[in-house]
């Protein structure tokens, strides 16, 4: 038997991280943020390359190679410099060849004996599990997802400026959905959910909603 998959896709700051990993808690499966290794890619060509804006694929290349579990756990990764940077890398076709298999590999054997996988980012339903039991994509409008990322920076004690976060947030979504490889779309069978107006405990019961009648009709 195969482990399930639930492939968690959609724009920033849409609440799907928060979606996922709470529907991972539910289920007791394993969760993987995929942004998190966009975000280190583009954190380490930073740090490797400060004086360079020019980043070329190679250049990147090496960066993924130099990412350490200590990477991973940088709370610069959530940096508003590294966010732009890790969009930019993720739309280089090698960078994203790099890291697959170890998105794949987390979906077939989820660590800790988990009972399934959960993996959120743009990708998931239609690039590294096309074949996962569940899809969900998720939306919302532009204004409200950058109102929602300058509460988050408020929060963590960071300076926002709305229209500057919104600008921010529509040249990624634009860098996202444009690119040629693996852009940010919907899965033809993805279970799209509009979260404009809806907070994130509405969220979670129309996603396990949408889990457990697919579930059933499927037993
Ligand atoms: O999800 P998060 O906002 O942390 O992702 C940061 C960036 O990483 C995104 O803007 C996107 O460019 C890239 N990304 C991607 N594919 C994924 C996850 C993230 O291209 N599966």
């Amino acid at each position: 038997m195969t482990t399930p998959v639930i492939a968690v896709d959609g724009t920033a700051a849409s609440g799907k991280g928060t979606l996922a990993r709470r529907l991972a808690r539910e289920l007791g499966y394993a969760y993987l943020d995929t942004g998190l290794l966009y975000r280190a890619t583009g954190f380490m060509t930073l740090s490797l390359y400060p004086a360079r804006e020019d980043i070329t694929e190679e250049l990147a290349l090496e960066a993924v190679q130099a990412i350490s579990p200590e990477t991973m756990e940088n709370p610069a990764l959530r940096d508003e410099e590294t966010t732009q940077r890790a969009s930019k890398v993720a739309a280089m076709p090698l960078v994203r060849a790099a890291l697959i298999e170890q998105q794949r590999n987390f979906a077939k054997n989820p660590p800790e004996g988990a009972g399934g996988a959960i993996l959120d980012g743009r990708d998931i339903g239609t690039v590294i599990c096309p074949n996962a039991d569940h899809k969900i994509y998720v939306d919302a409008d532009v204004e409200i997802r950058a109102a929602r990322r300058v509460k988050e920076l408020l929060e963590r004690g960071d300076e926002a400026i709305h229209a500057r976060v919104l600008q921010d947030m529509r040249e990624r979504d634009a860098r996202d959905s444009s690119r040629s490889v693996a852009p940010l779309v919907p899965a033809d069978d993805a279970f799209i959910m509009d979260t404009t107006r809806m907070d994130a405990n509405a969220a979670f019961a129309a996603a396990l909603e949408f889990i457990s009648k697919r579930n059933e009709s499927k037993a």
